[in-house]
């Protein structure tokens, strides 16, 4: 394993804003293409960005993110977090007790590492599912609180009826419901006209500002309002709640964001599905783009009789892919810049802003290219450990 643990994560990630930013200094912004469907965004003018300076502004975003906020997610209150990991640990630090049990449904593995590991900081005990019969039949008297992804990490939605039964599940037992909604909050109800989290009657729903949608790296909260109250007060507590330029960005994404943009990025998606499956066998869809997993990757290379050193991992061979393409290609994809623990499938999103700049082809060619010199290098461990850790 190259990437052994979450330290080498975040010198691969280093390494990977260096190499992002001498990309930018020597051929400009529009010289780099951003695929992660996170590239967030910062819009305000010159008069919101003035306001910030007094303490009038701070009053006055709060009152459009309530009214912007309910609108996006439902709901009777809003909080603004500073990362929807950080309304994840919030809402369990207020809701779950010691030697409780939090319980997870998702559509299918991994969870985002936020959950399991603020069950552990207050003691909890967490499990998770992927079947909802499994999930039914496992609940006990000891559960605190459900969570439910509505969309993964890798966009794998959750489809209505599993999640209406699993909303119905913790109803019953008088449970409150967290929904994990990080893309989901856009992806299920743009995509796949799915209804808001809080109107299938979650009593909590977070998603991401700087997932499918022009805002900042944030965290969005909803739902009822006297939860909600407790959250922000514990959110206080500990600083995870977001500062005023965050709430000015998000605001200022909810009142761009159209529904419509989603769905456009449907056309372009099939044809770049058309042209990779015509060379590969390791592309998936995603809702509005294609990914590649570790295994379908390693998959391939192995269908390529290339010979993979044996110190290089799957999740390493992801993270090397995603490297040459920043490097040679001008690509940003997950994997490069993502946050330890967080899953390594190299996903291109065509919903992402600078996907509406590049052309199918050439997009297809700069996947090709890289996906050549990946096989080149994996069985050298030496010049494999320079393309991750040096610029
Ligand atoms: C991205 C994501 C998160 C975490 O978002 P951060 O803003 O990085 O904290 C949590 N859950 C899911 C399903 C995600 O996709």
């Amino acid at each position: 394993m190259l990437i052994k643990n979450s330290l080498d994560e975040m010198k691969k990630r280093e390494i990977s804003l260096s190499v992002i930013k001498s990309i930018i200094d020597n051929n400009g912004r529009n010289s780099i293409y951003d695929l992660t469907g996170l590239s967030g965004g910062f819009l305000a003018t010159s008069d919101d960005l003035s306001l910030l300076e007094t303490y009038v502004g701070p009053a006055i975003f709060e009152e459009n993110l309530q009214n912007l906020g309910k609108d996006h997610l439902g709901g009777e209150k809003i909080l603004a977090v500073n990362r929807t990991s950080s309304g994840i640990l919030a809402t369990i630090l207020t809701i779950v007790g010691e030697n409780t049990e939090v319980i997870h449904f998702l559509p299918e593995f991994p969870a985002h590492p936020s959950i399991p590991r603020s069950c552990k900081l207050v003691g909890a005990k967490y499990s998770e599912f992927e079947n909802i019969l499994d999930f039914k039949n496992n609940f006990s008297d000891n559960v605190s609180l459900v969570v439910i992804t509505g969309s993964t990490m890798d966009h794998k939605v959750l489809n209505e009826e599993d999640f209406k039964s699993a909303i119905k599940v913790a109803k019953d037992n008088n449970i409150p419901v967290l929904v994990d909604d990080a893309s989901g909050a856009r992806l299920r109800t743009a995509i796949y006209s799915q209804s808001k989290a809080t109107d299938l009657g979650a009593d909590l729903v977070v998603t991401s500002t700087d997932k499918l949608m022009m805002g900042p790296r944030g965290g969005l909260m909803a739902g009822n309002s006297e939860l909600i109250n407790q959250i922000k007060t514990k959110a206080h507590q500990f600083g995870l709640e977001a500062q005023p330029p965050c709430i000015l960005a998000m605001v200022k994404g909810l009142e761009n964001y159209r529904e419509d943009d989603l769905k456009n990025s449907l056309s372009k998606k099939e044809e770049l599905i058309n042209l990779v499956n015509r060379e590969f066998q390791m592309f998936e869809e995603t809702p509005t783009g294609i990914k590649v997993s570790e295994k379908s990757l390693e998959e391939e290379i192995l269908l390529n009789n290339y010979e993979i050193n044996s110190k290089i991992s799957s999740r390493d061979l992801c993270f090397l892919w995603a490297m040459i393409l920043l490097k040679d290609q001008n690509i940003i994809t997950i994997p490069v810049v993502s946050m330890p623990g967080a899953s390594a499938t190299v996903r291109f999103d065509l919903a992402s802003n600078d996907a509406k700049e590049l052309d199918i082809n050439n997009l297809y060619n700069k996947i090709k290219k890289s996906f050549e010199s990946l096989l080149k290098i994996i069985d050298n461990e030496d010049l494999a450990k320079e393309i991750l850790f040096s610029i």
